[in-house]
């Protein structure tokens, strides 16, 4: 028996051989549901569907075009009658200063992170009311939190802490038709967004800065993720849940 036998869920940006988005579609995979896996290389994401099993499909979805993620939704919804499970995981970081952010940065960033968010969650919330049911996960960062990071300049600070405003009024709206909706803030986690950008002084810097001792594993959010996505959360919504080895314990 599987956490999500019989669940239909669709991940955004999840074709990154070694990001959250993939692990998230493994482990929910492994506990039964049927995977979506949305991202800009529909290739990519075939090929990741594929290596899912072959119940599971890859489509292009660009969450900053409203349009793309109205039409990949209604494609599922028509092949599968449902949908139970979105993760608004498609994310983009710069690292720069605040006084180098131009207005093509904050646009590029706030449109991935944070109208995607609101875009591909709005074009499945028709059909979960009509459910009665379903669970939102949207992915935040420690660096909403604290207020940046090795990678994420302050841009990428300001829509990761919008996504956690939003996902407190979406939680707020939507209970009543049965929808949840939580966000994971993870910590420093290695994935192709952080790959070969580290030096050992940086690394050792941030080791020291997480009680735990290590980076964080892309299965470390996805097992928070599962938890969300799951019944086994059914009175959890408008939380933002840490997954970051303790590095805000203070
Ligand atoms: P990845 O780069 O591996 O994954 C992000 C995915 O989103 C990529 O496949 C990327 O595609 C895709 N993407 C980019 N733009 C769009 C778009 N417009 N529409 C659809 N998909 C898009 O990084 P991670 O797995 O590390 O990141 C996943 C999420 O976790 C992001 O939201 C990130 O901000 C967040 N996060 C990551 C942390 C970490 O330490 N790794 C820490 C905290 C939060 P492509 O590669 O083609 O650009």
């Amino acid at each position: 028996m599987g956490l999500l036998d019989g669940r239909y869920a669709a991940i955004t940006g999840a074709a990154g051989p070694r990001g959250l988005g993939r692990a998230m579609a493994q482990i929910f995979a492994d506990h039964g549901a049927t995977i979506a896996v949305l991202d800009l290389d529909v290739q990519q994401a075939q090929a990741v569907a594929a290596e899912l099993g072959p119940d599971h499909v890859g489509l292009a979805c660009d969450v900053t075009d409203k349009a793309a993620c109205d039409a990949a939704m209604s494609e599922l919804i028509g092949r599968w009658g449902r949908i139970d499970i979105l993760v608004n995981n498609a994310g983009i970081t710069q690292p720069l200063k605040l006084m180098q952010i131009e207005a093509q940065n904050y646009d590029a960033v706030l449109d991935v992170n944070l109208r995607g968010t609101l875009y591909a969650s709005q074009a499945v919330i028709p059909q979960m009311r009509q459910q009665n049911s379903g669970a939102i996960v949207n992915i935040s960062s420690v660096s909403a939190q604290r207020g940046g990071g090795i990678f994420g300049g302050p841009h990428y600070s300001a829509a990761k802490a919008g996504i956690l405003g939003l996902t407190k009024a979406m939680a707020r709206e939507l209970a009543p038709d049965g929808i949840r909706v939580n966000a994971i803030c993870p910590g420093f986690i290695g994935t192709d967004i952080t790959a070969g950008k580290l030096t050992p002084e940086m690394k050792e810097q941030i080791i020291a800065g997480i009680p735990m001792g290590r980076v964080g594993d892309a299965r470390d959010v996805a097992g928070c993720a599962l938890f969300l996505a799951s019944d086994l959360s059914a009175y959890v919504t408008g939380s933002e849940v840490d997954v970051n080895g303790g590095s805000l314990i203070h």
